[in-house]
């Protein structure tokens, strides 16, 4: 290890580092600067990434006027090679030589890939960190295994930090990852954290592990490794500066899970709530995955989407009476003694936005669909004493539905000759793309339509409704009213519902202004080209 007159750790206090670092990339210095300029304001932690630039050493003096400017500025220097998933090619002398001039431009950290640091003499390592902070790295971008052995390898060197990084393809290697880091960082200066979709626990968690820092994208499309967070939702959504010991995990497993609302919702409702708490995607391969990683974590309590609402159900300890009728469990609380109790929050947020409306009892209620959902909604509403029709796209799984719940089953050619108070629409149809509905204008003989679709806010369907001068109650209204109660499950506090639905909305309006730009820029004409045909005349 370093003598304590060199380390570096020593003299940048480790808690004096940000939690997060975010890299910065530029395919030439002025758009990078430009870039570090936007992030440093709200993040003064950075990794300049060198190998993006065509030529980093002509960049150097840049750079350097940029750290002078910026005092307040942390900047680790990488200049990674292409074998180690970099962009530089030159050789391992050309990217010492880098690092050393990074330390001259003012540069206090530069990190360097330990296939490098293996490949230099001693004393040219020794020359590099005597000059700057050194982090060693280890990439594995297919797997986490043998980190351990890895570890041992790497700390032959010396260096001020150890930054570890691996690929998660399950949840489970999160798991590794966190015992690795809690076992080394009582030693040695660690940073550690799993990279890929599955890979986000430990981008949150791992700090608590003992990794000192992680790494968040500068912004959505700037990521420099797969899985990567931004760092404004690290700090602001996930408040990772906040994460410690007691903080409680929380989370969605599913599969998939990447564009579920979810923990923007939740980690705002604890955030009000002031709960030490957080909630996280939890993208789960298989329920196996999802229940070892509950257990090791460990989880205090779960929200389960597809495909798995029905699947937990025999891993219960026990669970409610109306989890128990529609087989369907999508909430999971884990007492401290690891049993997992299970209850079913969907019947409540189907439940409620219509009894703020009207009386349930004697309603007649048309769903359509016989899947997970309408199972909840017909046994939800049967138990308030409405009038349930079903009908579904293949009817025998609607007459199924019907005899257990005691509904009653209607043909599709029925409805329109039929009058309802609510129509719920419990399908996927008109997700997405807006453009289909489940039904017909003139099957639309109803007081209220219930969508239950929320992406997008506004649907063929609710748009058919409101032209008819009926009530809409959007998909929304359910999603908060379903995560409000998993909220005050879990905390026991009352929910603030207030502002759970002010952030899933604003949220819905970001992503389809995103779509909009997308599909614009899609549709744009290519740009006619001025280029003289190469053509035949050339070859006369
Ligand atoms: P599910 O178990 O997969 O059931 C889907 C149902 O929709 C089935 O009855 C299926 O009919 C029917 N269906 C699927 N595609 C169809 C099509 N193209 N045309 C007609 N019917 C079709 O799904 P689920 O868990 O019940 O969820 C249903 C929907 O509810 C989701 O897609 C989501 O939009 C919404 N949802 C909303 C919330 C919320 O908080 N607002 C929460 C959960 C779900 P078959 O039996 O013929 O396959």
């Amino acid at each position: 290890m370093r003598s304590s007159t060199t380390n570096y750790a020593s003299r940048i206090h480790r808690f004096r580092l940000p939690r997060v670092c975010v890299p910065v990339v530029g395919s030439d210095a002025a758009t990078m600067i430009e870039r570090a300029e936007s992030v440093v304001r709200d993040n003064p932690f950075l990794e300049l990434r060198l190998d993006y630039l065509p030529q980093p050493a002509a960049a150097l003096p840049k750079l350097k006027n940029f750290l002078e400017m910026h005092p307040e500025a942390t900047a680790i220097a990488t200049c990674r090679r292409v074998v180690n998933g970099g962009k530089f090619k030159g050789s391992i002398a050309a990217e010492l030589a880098l690092l050393l001039k990074a330390a001259d431009a003012g540069f206090p950290l530069v990190d360097i890939e330990l296939q490098s640091a293996k490949s230099l003499k001693a004393d040219q390592l020794r020359g590099l960190s005597d000059r700057v902070g050194l982090i060693i790295s280890y990439h594995d971008f297919r797997a986490t295994k043998k980190l351990e052995e890895q570890f041992a390898e790497m700390s032959k060197y010396p260096a001020d930090f150890y930054k570890v990084v691996s690929t998660a393809t399950n949840l489970s290697d999160n798991v590794a990852m966190m015992k690795f880091l809690e076992a080394n960082s009582a030693k040695h200066e660690m940073v550690g954290l799993c990279m890929g979709e599955q890979g986000i626990i430990s981008r949150v968690l791992g700090v608590r592990a003992g990794s000192i820092f992680t790494f968040g994208a500068a912004k959505s499309g700037e990521e420099t490794a797969p899985g990567q967070v931004p760092f404004n939702e690290l700090r602001d959504i996930y408040r990772i500066d906040n994460v410690d010991a007691a903080t409680q995990v929380y989370g969605v497993a599913g599969d998939p899970v990447e564009h579920s609302l979810s923990p923007i919702m939740m980690n705002a409702a604890l955030r009000r709530e002031s709960v030490n708490a957080v909630y996280l995607s939890l993208h789960a391969k298989s329920l196996k995955d999802l229940l070892a990683c509950v257990r090791d974590i460990p989880i205090r309590g779960l929200s389960i989407t597809m495909p798995y609402k029905q699947a937990i159900v025999d891993a219960l300890e026990n669970s409610d009476p109306l989890t128990r009728q529609i087989g369907a469990c999508n909430t999971v609380v884990r007492s401290l003694d690891g049993k997992l109790y299970g209850f079913n929050t969907d019947v409540g947020g189907i439940v409620a936005p219509l009894e703020q409306r009207l009386h349930l009892a004697g309603a007649r209620i048309l769903i359509i669909g016989a899947g997970g959902v309408a199972r909840a909604a017909a046994f939800g509403l049967k138990a308030k004493g409405a009038e349930v029709f079903l009908t579904n796209r293949t009817p025998e799984k609607a007459q199924t539905l019907a005899r257990q719940a005691k509904a009653k089953h209607l043909k599709r050619a029925d409805i329109a000759k039929t009058t309802f108070d609510v129509i719920i629409n419990a399908t996927p149809v008109g997700m997405g793309n807006g453009k289909q509905s489940p039904l017909e204008d003139k099957e639309l003989n109803t007081k209220y339509v219930f969508d239950l679709v929320y992406t997008p806010a506004e649907t063929k369907l609710t748009k058919m409704a409101r032209a008819r001068n009926l009530q809409v109650i959007p998909g929304l209204e359910m999603f908060v009213q379903q995560g409000a109660r998993q909220f005050e499950i879990w905390t026991g506090k009352p929910a603030p519902i207030a502002e759970m639905g002010y952030v899933v909305t604003k949220a819905l309006e970001r992503r389809a202004a995103q779509e909009e730009a997308e599909e614009t820029k899609a549709a744009k004409p290519a740009p006619k080209t001025t280029a003289r045909k190469p053509a035949k005349a050339s070859r006369k």
